[in-house]
């Protein structure tokens, strides 16, 4: 399997090649060549691999999914990748994902469960075990540059933190996190760990790391990485959760699902769209997005317009506080039927000079709905408050905001004839705010996260300057 770029730049790469990087050369992101197509029996097989969520079947059939994209590891090694990554003593099941019953066709898939309780673990923890690997068998440094709105954050440090070669360095929007995701990152020790917090958005600190990654030489001489959503292995390690959800939601491969999405940075989504591309029998990919409804735009009406910093707002969903959708490019080069020149054109060319581009009067738009499964929703403030005491009067579970925006979204797309997975991206105690004021009690608190809010912190507050940021990180690699 070769990799290539959005943008069209001619170089294909392999699996390990672009595993430590972020952009393509040319500003792209990477895709594969061609998705791999899964017939009946391939598909019967995963099936069987994953077998309901028996223990080990996790590990198995991301070994097995992961494979088809992989080809510069060797079998055995990966497969150890992936049993030691997807234990139950990690993710707290033997179905690693397993699937809550909400009534009327509805699922909750349980993302998050790993050890920062966002569903960014289940990509982040394969990527910690993977980065360590292929830079041992380098014998490599790398320097892991990060920006987080909490949950990438805390999420990467946590699958990073004492692996060997690896340092990071994760900015975080000052101020914007909740108490909880400042805990779970501020308070790491770990020397190769450092926090920096900047006085800005989520997307100033995005702008950071582009702006430091687009300085070849700086970035060369420091080995810089990255493992914000852009990078190809996460979205693939999220591709695994699609197949495990849909084996749990039907009977047999005749039966189609839905899934709705809780999106920011498309990144979710896009492992989704991935696998529909695949063959996995997907009936629709419900986009859902909160007050920063970029995406919902999209889909409504084919303009993609980028917001300011003042145009963002600060939200109860924090985590889908965007104001672009940073994975957005890899589903528009399909879209345009992977014509690099026009990805190139729409995204550095038309949103570089004026913020946004139309497609819709492009005959291109409709497929989006109608080849793709592509369909959107939008969730506000009263509508989270609405749906978190509803799902928790009526089936005694209680789910975060962001899952909440899944959920709303999720009702009003319901079909009768096709079960609805909503992706649970988080655990309620991470946003204990927002849950006390819709139910009026603390969300409950695994007992390893007892007092976390009041250990020492370890960050620095920054000003959004990419030179300072550069300077920081010369001056902790020594
Ligand atoms: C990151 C995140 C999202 C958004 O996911 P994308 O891949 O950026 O679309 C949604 N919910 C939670 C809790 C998250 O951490």
């Amino acid at each position: 399997m070769r990799y290539l770029s959005t943008r069209g730049h001619p170089d294909r790469r392999r699996f390990c090649e672009i595993l430590l990087e972020g952009l393509a050369p040319d500003g792209g992101l990477y895709l594969p060549e061609r998705y791999p197509q899964l017939d009946g029996k391939a598909l019967q097989r995963l099936r069987d691999t994953y077998g309901n969520g028996r223990a080990g079947g996790y590990a198995a059939l991301a070994f097995e999914v992961l494979s088809l994209y992989i080809d510069d590891i060797p079998a055995d090694d990966l497969r150890s990748l992936c049993e030691r990554t997807y234990t139950e003593a990690v993710f707290g099941t033997a179905p690693i994902v397993p699937l809550k019953p909400l009534g009327e066709g509805l699922f909750l898939e349980a993302l998050s469960n790993g050890p920062t309780l966002a569903f960014k673990d289940m990509a982040m923890q394969l990527l910690g075990n993977l980065f360590e690997y292929e830079l041992a068998r380098r014998g490599e440094e790398l320097n892991i540059l990060g920006a987080t709105s909490g949950d990438t954050g805390s999420a990467a440090e946590h699958a990073m933190k004492g692996k060997r070669g690896v340092r990071v360095f994760m900015l975080s929007p000052y101020g914007r996190m909740s108490p909880f995701q400042q805990a779970q990152m501020f308070s790491l020790q770990d020397p190769n760990i450092h926090n920096i917090a900047i006085e800005g958005v989520f997307d100033d600190c995005q702008d950071i790391v582009k702006a430091v990654s687009n300085d070849l030489d700086f970035k060369r001489r420091w080995r810089i990485g990255t493992v914000n959503s852009i990078n190809w292995a996460r979205l693939l390690a999220q591709v695994v959760y699609y197949f495990a959800g849909y084996f749990q939601a039907t009977a047999s491969n005749a039966e189609r699902v839905s899934f709705t999405v809780p999106s920011g940075n498309f990144g979710n989504v896009c492992a989704g769209h991935v696998a529909r591309m695949m063959g996995l029998p997907i009936a629709h990919l419900v986009v859902a997005t909160n007050e920063n409804d970029v995406l919902d735009e999209f889909f409504r009406t084919g303009v993609y317009r980028v917001r300011s910093s003042a145009d963002t707002h600060e939200t109860s969903s924090p985590s889908m506080d965007i104001s672009k959708a940073s994975n957005f490019e890899r589903f528009v080069f399909d879209l345009v039927g992977r014509d690099g020149a026009r990805c190139k054109s729409l995204f550095a060319d038309e949103l570089g000079r004026q913020g946004r581009f139309d497609l819709g009067q492009d005959p291109a738009f409709a497929d989006a709905a109608t080849r793709y499964g592509f369909v959107s929703g939008k969730s506000t403030h009263a509508d989270r408050l609405a749906t978190i005491r509803e799902v928790f009067d009526r089936h005694g579970v209680m789910i975060d905001t962001h899952t909440a925006d899944g959920v709303k979204v999720a009702w009003a797309h319901r079909d009768p004839t096709v079960p609805m997975v909503v992706l649970e991206t988080a655990l309620p105690i991470k946003f204990a705010e927002t849950i006390v004021e819709a139910l009026g009690r603390e969300p409950s608190r695994p007992a390893a996260y007892e007092g976390i809010e009041s250990l020492p912190k370890r960050v620095t507050v920054m000003a959004a300057d990419a030179e300072r940021v550069k300077a920081f990180i010369a001056g902790h690699c020594a």
